[in-house]
């Protein structure tokens, strides 16, 4: 039966208890994590969100009565123990704060009981992910989660503070608004008081943090949730938070000083890392070129060779098409592999058509100098010997080649690099490489819809340089735009944006919007600038992205109190699920047939 805790005060968190205290009574509450009966004595491991601390009970100092309700504790039981803190009677636990001292209890009361979870709460739980989420508030009681949720918090709390410190503002910004369906797809509200119309959740604060720097907020920052509709993969959630932030009157390097020092000093503070800066910079053409990715992973070496040059001559048709096509034949040298098994290189080669290839070419170097290849029969020696010093190649290495446009040849070598990294233990340990990816394009041809798409948002400014650009060669233009990169991810990314109207209307033009599109979609804004719109430039992280390196989380799920799976769906509460009927009558909303017919069948 639950006992209440009327009288009782909690003094210490478990893990607050130390050898420090011994002598004095403390009043400790937690969950029981195990209890053993030794015959006369009963160990008891009292859990709370510190850590774990050890309760003894005997008899002759608490009593028969609390003694017996002491052998009727389970796992998970919560408890409130009055006790003295002692040293430890039996020998000292090196792996718990608290592994030098014990409490033995005075009194016991039970708070409340607990059934036998469907999981033992412990740290790196071998249980299957869909029912640990299935019982995230249990799930969640792990000790390795809870540190992830606290790190979390940490950062949180951090960031407010370094942002207020630099004059920054918290504001809130709405979450239901109008729908701008561009980029990924709007998750839509209906509105009963308009029945026929609906809100949208925001993908990302943009437009009102852009208002706000308008109405002289000047320094904006929100924890702001995000909204997007996107197909399925794997590490995303429909819902994630953003640090998100804009600045009046700046330039992309006061937004990158402030955010490198903001990185700088949560790295420290939570991981004890030293990031040293200015962070290294790359442009986004330097990046890809060498790394054939924007979010290059510089832990570890192997970049892309360009060998265009020196296979332009040969009769190999592979590469003689892509050259002519306009494309281009890159390498990757992976040293020391040239007796990589045949089988080895044709998943390398299905991995490399994974993404996009039409397939890969290869050549080893054998330590006496011949060679083996897939193409070696269409080249002249001494071709093959230019091919190997323009990779930089040497006895002993395997080179792979990728010939296509520039886009595929960077997205294949781009993957097969990590992927052989990975393969090979290439990536070091305990390694921070951070780096900002500048000049990015400002827009990206959409083979799918046939028109130019803003490559960040259309509120992007153009780098000064290529203004006259945008007319006659817009895929050429490059964007005062940068993002943030940690080790291979993607941490945060922002741009200047845009406050000319001329600059603003010809970005609506190129990206095929007409005025009146322009002006249904993003009016309001359009129209603030009209009244005095200052200079301004902002940046978002990905919060939960930026927690999951931290503590070194495999996923993003390990890092949010409540997230969703891969569906989108929450196995907890088990949303989203269809309403009751009036509700949607209220909404003038029908589903149809089939949605309906669908929903029948996941119940
Ligand atoms: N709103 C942008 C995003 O969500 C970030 C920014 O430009 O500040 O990616």
């Amino acid at each position: 039966m639950a006992e209440s805790m009327v009288g009782l005060k909690r003094s210490h968190r478990c893990t607050e208890v130390s050898e420090a205290n011994i002598g004095q009574e403390v009043t400790v509450m937690g969950w029981v994590q195990k209890s053993r009966n030794k015959g006369g004595i009963i160990f008891v491991d009292l859990r709370d969100r510190s850590g774990i601390l050890q309760l003894i009970f005997e008899e002759s100092d608490c009593g028969a009565e609390y003694f017996a309700k002491a052998e009727k504790l389970r796992s998970e039981f919560v408890i409130a123990v009055v006790g003295q803190v002692e040293k430890r009677s039996g020998g000292a636990n090196p792996n718990l704060k608290t592994g030098t001292i014990e409490v033995r209890a005075k009194s016991l009361r039970i708070l409340a009981e607990s059934e036998t979870p469907p999981f033992p709460i412990e740290e790196n739980s071998k249980t299957k992910e869909e029912l640990r989420l299935k019982h995230r508030y249990l799930d969640l009681r792990r000790p390795d989660i809870q540190r992830n949720i606290m790190t979390r918090s940490q950062v949180a709390i951090l960031t407010r503070q370094f942002l207020a410190e630099e004059g920054f503002l918290e504001i809130e910004t709405p979450t239901l608004i109008k729908s701008t369906p561009e980029g990924a797809r709007d998750y839509l509200v209906p509105s009963r008081v308009h029945p026929g119309s609906f809100y949208a959740l925001p993908q990302s604060p943009q437009i009102y943090k852009q208002l706000l720097m308008c109405s002289g907020y000047d320094r904006y920052f929100q924890l702001a949730r995000c909204y997007r509709d996107e197909d399925l993969r794997a590490d995303r959630q429909p819902e994630f938070t953003q640090i998100d932030m804009e600045l009046s009157f700046v330039d992309a390097e006061d937004v990158m000083d402030v955010n490198e020092r903001l990185i700088q000093k949560l790295f420290k503070e939570i991981c004890g890392v030293d990031v040293a800066l200015p962070l290294p910079r790359l442009t986004w053409k330097e990046a890809m070129d060498r790394f054939g990715s924007d979010k290059p992973d510089m832990r570890f070496g192997m970049e892309l060779q360009d060998v265009s040059e020196a296979v332009k001559d040969c009769e190999f048709v592979v590469f003689k098409s892509a050259l002519e096509n306009g494309g281009s034949v890159r390498g990757l040298c992976v040293e020391g592999q040239a007796g990589m098994p045949r089988k080895k290189i044709d998943a390398l080669v299905d991995f490399a058509k994974g993404y996009g290839a039409k397939g890969l070419a290869y050549l080893a170097v054998h330590e006496d100098g011949s060679y083996k290849s897939s193409f070696a029969k269409f080249m002249t020696e001494e071709q093959l010997t230019r091919l190997v010093a323009a990779m930089g190649g040497k006895a002993g290495d395997l080179l792979l080649f990728a010939a296509d446009k520039n886009s595929v040849v960077y997205n294949v070598l781009g993957a097969l690099r990590l992927e052989i990294a990975k393969q090979l233990d290439m990536i070091p340990k305990n390694a921070w490489k951070f780096l900002w990816v500048t000049e990015f394009p400002l827009l990206e041809y959409s083979e799918e819809e046939g028109r130019y798409v803003a490559m960040h948002h259309p509120f992007t400014m153009p780098m000064d340089e290529d203004l006259d650009l945008i007319d006659t060669n817009p895929g050429a233009v490059r964007a005062k735009a940068y993002d943030i990169v940690l080790n291979g991810t993607e941490l945060g990314g922002g741009s200047v944006r845009i406050h000319q109207a001329d600059i603003q209307s010809k970005m609506f033009e190129v990206l095929g919007f007409t005025q009146e599109r322009a002006q249904d979609q993003f009016g309001f804004l359009l129209d603030a600038f009209k009244y005095g719109v200052p200079p301004h430039a902002g940046l978002a992280y990905g919060l939960d992205r930026v927690v999951m390196w931290m503590v070194g989380a495999d996923s993003i799920r390990d890092v949010i109190a409540f997230p969703k799976v891969k569906d989108a769906s929450c196995l907890m509460s088990e949303a989203p699920t269809p309403v009751d009927p009036k509700q949607l009558e209220e909404l003038g909303i029908e589903v149809s047939e089939a949605a309906e017919a669908k929903a029948g069948d996941k119940e």
